[in-house]
């Protein structure tokens, strides 16, 4: 096989990109061989005047997969590959890829995600007890195209979110126009200690009881005290939603497998696709949120973990009748996490005023992608909302953050 482009090239944009990259002819072969460097060259090029055109609004879906904090250093490095085998193995190549994207609000959870959603640097309570302030594009979407709820969904490990995040504050927005929101993993950590608190249930094992307990819990209609909502006139999930979840969960419990909040995650948002099809659906993957206890073992195990439901999403994604050839799919991190040495006790955290905190990336695959390639531009959290609203064929947002021009609705 001959060298990729950027091994010929006087100009080698991968590398000014990752200047950690070896220049070392070995790992330059081992990087070969996990397709970091064959990016843009193994795959027929469409070029722009080639991509498919389709009118506004004309059916177009967007899938996000967003990650928590995740270094550079764990992932798109010399050293952090091993980590990532299918992102930078079978994904990149194929891809769009941002490597410098830059989150300049709030490095915590509810802020980032805040952001990302509204293309403002928001900055709300990080603990999601007060909406953003301005449209979400779940709303943006919803009223300008008049798109019915069940074509927005965001479904989410992490602990840090609440259903505020599906909707804006902002006047003639909000939650009429909001998204589905669902909390898997909350929703079965509640079942369990409600089972355990009542002394119903000896074991976390004892999954037939746990099962039981979690239709039950999915019987009532308290959806907001288990970080669900459903922003319909009753504040419940209509019954078409509620048995989807509640079947999903029931099976993925009697499955049995290993499990994890991201596994479970996974699931629950392939069974919302296959059932719903959302034309906006937003996946959060948390596992690596591990870190926060101080296990870099449990962290690099939920960067491989997310990995590979990513990978699995994109299967999922060209497999699925209602997504092949007309999805584009976006995987990036909310942040970095702390620089080694920080007085924030590195990986631990993601609230250093630093470069790995702020700098992470993005792949964009699928049907807004016209030419897979590297992009050095630095570019902003806050300007994928507007992208997303792009790449489904909305009127532009007003937003503090432009479109990614690289990527096409
Ligand atoms: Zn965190």
């Amino acid at each position: 096989m001959e060298d990729g482009p950027y091994l010929n090239s006087r100009v080698d944009p991968l590398r000014d990109s990752f200047p950690e990259l070896p220049r070392d002819p070995s790992k330059r072969t081992f990087l070969r061989a996990a397709g970091l460097l064959v990016a843009g060259s193994v795959l027929p090029h469409l070029q722009a005047d080639e991509v498919p055109q389709v009118a506004a609004g004309s059916g177009r879906k967007v899938v996000a997969i967003i990650f928590g904090g995740v270094r550079r250093a764990e992932t798109f490095s010399a050293e952090g590959l091993e980590n990532i085998p299918h992102l930078a193995g079978d994904l990149l190549p194929q891809s769009v890829f941002y490597s410098q994207i830059r989150n300049e609000g709030v490095t915590a959870h509810f802020n980032a995600i805040s952001s990302i959603l509204t293309g403002n640097w928001q900055r709300v309570d990080d603990w999601g007890n007060l909406p953003p302030t301005t449209p979400t594009v779940f709303e943006h979407f919803r009223k300008r195209l008049g798109a019915p709820r069940s074509d927005t969904w965001m479904v989410a490990s992490n602990k840090a979110l609440t259903s505020q995040i599906g909707a804006s504050s902002a006047t003639d927005y909000g939650p009429e126009y909001g998204a589905n929101v669902v909390f898997p993993k909350q929703l079965i950590i509640t079942a369990v200690a409600d089972a355990l608190r009542q002394g119903r249930t000896a074991t976390m094992a004892d999954r037939a009881k746990i099962e039981a307990e979690l239709e039950s819990t999915l019987e009532g209609s308290n959806y907001e005290g288990l970080g669900w909502t459903v922003f319909d006139a009753a504040d419940r999930l209509d019954p078409r939603a509620r048995n989807t979840i509640k079947e999903a969960i029931a099976n993925f419990v009697r499955s049995g497998g290993p499990t994890s909040g991201d596994e479970l995650t996974f699931y629950i948002a392939r069974e919302v696709m296959r059932r719903f099809a959302p034309r906006l659906l937003v996946v959060v993957f948390s596992d690596v949120e591990a870190a926060h206890f101080g296990s870099y073992a449990f962290h690099l195990t939920g960067i491989r973990t997310g990995d590979r439901l990513a990978f699995q999403m994109w299967q999922e994604v060209q497999a699925n009748s209602e997504y092949g050839g007309k999805t584009t799919l976006l995987i990036f991190p909310e942040f970095g996490r702390d620089p080694d040495g920080s007085s924030t006790n590195g990986f631990f955290n993601h609230r250093a005023n630093a470069e790995s905190t702020r700098l992470t990336w993005m792949m964009a695959l699928g049907a807004g992608v016209g030419k897979s390639q590297v992009v050095e531009r630095p570019v902003r959290h806050i300007d994928l909302c507007p992208t997303l609203a792009a790449l489904l064929g909305c009127p532009p947002m007003e937003a503090l953050g432009t479109p990614l021009v690289e990527l096409k609705g």
